[in-house]
């Protein structure tokens, strides 16, 4: 059968997701207190190299807690790319602290780590490094400034799981990492996210303040507030199986990045992501494409078309900075980071998930060639 319409994203359940969904039913543990979530916990440490993780119910959870646990409040500034979701600003904003933007690099699409530098003061508590579509933040110069001026490094590696900077494993490097379990992640709970962090007391406070700040000696007495946050047995049991799966999930999402990298190579329009850096392959968490400025129509025009033949497509990031409800609020005015302005009216990205089959990705290709020559 053929496809009518070739989703933007469509995951990949071929595991042991059914199997494990089956014990929790029959057992009857569905809540947070069910054997599985520690289970996906200590696995998760172990491929991303970290000493405890924190399972929560979504990605921006997970990111609340990572600044509720270093203690970042009112008076405090973060520094963050404005190149990304909204999610983490929103935290940092949430909290009563600023969020200080940096431009991202026009062929990496990653935060310009060469920007930090100038941008910190006595009120810089963290770095909020967030790896884009596919490739790291350059995590070297990053980590040796955070070490200089003796600040915190919050990663968030929402799009990096099982990514690799050096050889290491992206979500390993800052005080505390994040990650998604959304059903476009490299792996999916359906909603879902992980705290995970090496130190001991700032895993105490993760587990603390996910689940709304119990304390076991004296039950309902409170001396901090944290969130539900928790994750359910079911979320769990489906992380646990798709886990599993990260090996073959990469491969795959590497591949797809290949098959459009090759197939697209050739048309003078686009740029495409790079293939690789001096420190990471490309995973390609989606393919995104930027059209030149000398092309005709921009990305919303470009998207429209694509869609009018069966294709799915998503806008790049709208830069923090140009957010209407930080505006509002008096943030960023006057603000310019010329390369994310110019990403989100030329950026999007195409079809990219793990159920992807190679004659999906010849059909957007041929879709894309269609669009570009009908709009010369
Ligand atoms: C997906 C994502 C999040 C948010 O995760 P949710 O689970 O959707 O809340 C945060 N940061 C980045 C970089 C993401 O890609």
């Amino acid at each position: 059968m053929t496809k009518e319409f070739i989703p933007v994203n469509e995951p990949l359940l071929a595991g042991n997701e059914k199997k494990y969904l089956e014990e929790c039913i029959d057992t009857g543990w569905i809540s947070s207190e069910g054997p599985f979530v520690s289970k996906f916990e200590n696995y998760f440490s172990e491929v991303v190299g970290r000493k405890s993780s924190v399972a929560v119910c979504n990605g921006s959870a997970a990111l609340d807690v990572a600044i509720a646990a270093l203690k970042i409040g009112a008076g405090d500034e973060v520094i963050m790319p404005t190149f990304t979701i909204i999610s983490c600003a929103a935290a940092i904003y949430r909290a009563g602290a600023t969020p200080i933007l940096v431009d991202c690099e026009p062929d990496t699409w990653n935060m310009n780590v060469w920007e930090i530098e100038s941008l910190i003061t006595e009120q810089t508590k963290a770095i909020m490094a967030v790896h884009i579509y596919g490739l790291p933040v350059d995590m070297n110069p990053l980590m040796a400034l955070a070490k200089k001026y003796n600040i915190s490094v919050i990663e968030d590696a929402a799009q990096a799981i099982g990514l690799e900077y050096e050889e290491k494993p992206c979500g390993g490097f800052g005080d505390v990492s994040v990650f998604s379990f959304y059903p476009n992640k490299h792996i999916t709970t359906g909603e879902g996210g992980m705290v995970s962090v090496n130190d001991p007391i700032l895993a105490e406070r993760c587990s603390s303040l996910r689940n709304l700040c119990f304390v076991n000696s004296e039950r309902f007495v409170h001396y901090e507030l944290g969130w539900n946050y928790r994750m359910t047995n079911l979320q769990a049991a489906v992380g646990l199986a798709q886990l599993e799966q990260l090996p073959t999930h990469l491969k795959l999402k590497r591949s797809i990045g290949l098959w459009y990298l090759e197939a697209l190579k050739e048309i003078d329009e686009l740029e495409l992501p790079l293939e690789r850096t001096d420190y990471a392959d490309n995973l390609f968490w989606v393919f995104g494409i930027v059209l030149k400025d000398s092309f005709p129509i921009d990305a919303r025009g470009f998207m429209s078309r694509l869609g009018e033949k069966g294709v799915g497509t998503r806008p790049f990031f709208y830069p923090m900075h140009q957010q209407p409800i930080f505006n509002r609020e008096g943030l960023f005015i006057g603000d310019s980071h010329p390369v994310s302005e110019r990403l989100y009216k030329r950026g999007l990205y195409l079809p990219s998930g793990l159920a992807l089959k190679e004659s999906d990705v010849k059909k957007v290709v041929n879709a894309v060639k269609q669009v570009l020559i009908s709009a010369k």
